[in-house]
C-alpha cells in the first residue's frame, strides 16, 4: 500500500512542528500538506525547516480544502474554533480527522459528532500510550475502591496552556467516574475558593497548575482514611502525543465513518 498522505493543519505550533518530524521519521506516513491560519507569520515557509528537520518542500499555506483534497488524513492539534471547521472540511473531503485540540465545549463536540458520520475521526485528550494506559488503571481502581476513597486529580502544564482543567485530567476524571458508574458533570468540583465549606462525598475534584515548560504532569490521587494512591504519568516530550497522533492516522485510514478514541486505536476499550 502507498504511504499515507498527512496534513498537519496548525503546523508552526508546539504540537505542529513536533507533528511534522514525527510523519518524518514515521513508515508508511508522508507529509502531504501544512496550514495554518490566515494570519499566520508563516505562510509559505517550508513546514521542515520550521520543524527543525531541514527542507521537505512542502510549503505552509492557509488554503484549507485544496490541501485536504489530495490527503489521506489530517492531524489536528489547534484550537475548539479551528478544530470545528476542519471537521467540516474533513467530513467534505472523505478524509481521516485525528483530533487533539482539548477545551472544545458541548457545542463543539456536537459539530464533531456531526462530521463523524461521514469520515472516520479519532479524538482523544491524550494521544500518548502511557496516559490511555493510566486512564484504563483509574477506572479500575475507582470501581474496586469504594467513594470512601476521595478522588482528586492534579495537573500540571507549561505557563502558555489557555485551557483549564488540561484535556487529559478530563480524560482521567470520565475514566474515574465510569468506574465509580457515576456522571463527571454532576460531581466534579473543579474550582475551590473561600470558605468551601467540607468536600461533598463522592466528588471529583480537580486542581490545575501552570508554569514553566512543562509538556503535561498528571496525577490521581485516591484519598481514604489512613491510606491514599497516587496513579500519575509525566510526560517528558511531545514526541509521544504525536507518535500516538500519527498512530491513529494510519489505523483510521480505510475504516468506516465514525468517532472513535486513542482506547479504540490501542485495543484498550
Ligand atoms: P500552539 O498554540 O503552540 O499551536 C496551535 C497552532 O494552531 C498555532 O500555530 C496556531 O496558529 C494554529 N491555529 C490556530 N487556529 C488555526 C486555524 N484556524 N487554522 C490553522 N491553524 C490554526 O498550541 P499547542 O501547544 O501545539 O497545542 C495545541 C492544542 O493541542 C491545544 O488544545 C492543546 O491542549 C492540545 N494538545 C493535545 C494533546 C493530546 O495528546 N491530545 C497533546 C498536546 C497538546
Amino acid at each position: 500500500m502507498s504511504d499515507m498522505k498527512l496534513v498537519v493543519v496548525g503546523a508552526a505550533g508546539r504540537m505542529g512542528r513536533t507533528l511534522v518530524r514525527i510523519i518524518a521519521e514515521t513508515q508508511g506516513a508522508v507529509l502531504a500538506g501544512a496550514v495554518e491560519r490566515e494570519d499566520s507569520p508563516h505562510l509559505g515557509q517550508d513546514a521542515g525547516v520550521l520543524a527543525g528537520t531541514g527542507p521537505n518542500g512542502v510549503l505552509v499555506s492557509s488554503d484549507t480544502l485544496p490541501v485536504f483534497a489530495r490527503a489521506d488524513g489530517v492531524l489536528d492539534f489547534t484550537s475548539p474554533a479551528a478544530t470545528v471547521g476542519f471537521a467540516a472540511y474533513a467530513a467534505q473531503a472523505h478524509v481521516v480527522h485525528v483530533i487533539g485540540t482539548t477545551g472544545c465545549s458541548a457545542d463543539d463536540e456536537a459539530k464533531i459528532q456531526a462530521a463523524a458520520r461521514h469520515t472516520p475521526i479519532v479524538k482523544s485528550g491524550n494521544m500518548s500510550l502511557g496516559v490511555n494506559l493510566l486512564g484504563v488503571l483509574v477506572k479500575q481502581a475507582a470501581r474496586a475502591l469504594d467513594a470512601d476513597f476521595d478522588i482528586e486529580i492534579l495537573e500540571m502544564h507549561h505557563r502558555h496552556k489557555v485551557d483549564a482543567p488540561s484535556g487529559t485530567a478530563l480524560l482521567l476524571g470520565r475514566a474515574a467516574a465510569e468506574g465509580r458508574g457515576i456522571d463527571l458533570a454532576g460531581h466534579s468540583v473543579r474550582v475551590r475558593d473561600g470558605h468551601t465549606g467540607p468536600r461533598p462525598e463522592g466528588a471529583i475534584g480537580f486542581a490545575t497548575l501552570r508554569g514553566g515548560s512543562v509538556v503535561g504532569d498528571h496525577s490521581v490521587i485516591l484519598a481514604g482514611a489512613g491510606e491514599r494512591i497516587v496513579l500519575s504519568h509525566h510526560a517528558e516530550d511531545r514526541a509521544i502525543f504525536a507518535r500516538g497522533a500519527v498512530k491513529a492516522a494510519l489505523w483510521a485510514h480505510g475504516r468506516k465513518s465514525g468517532l472513535y478514541s486513542m482506547l479504540d486505536v490501542l485495543g484498550l476499550a
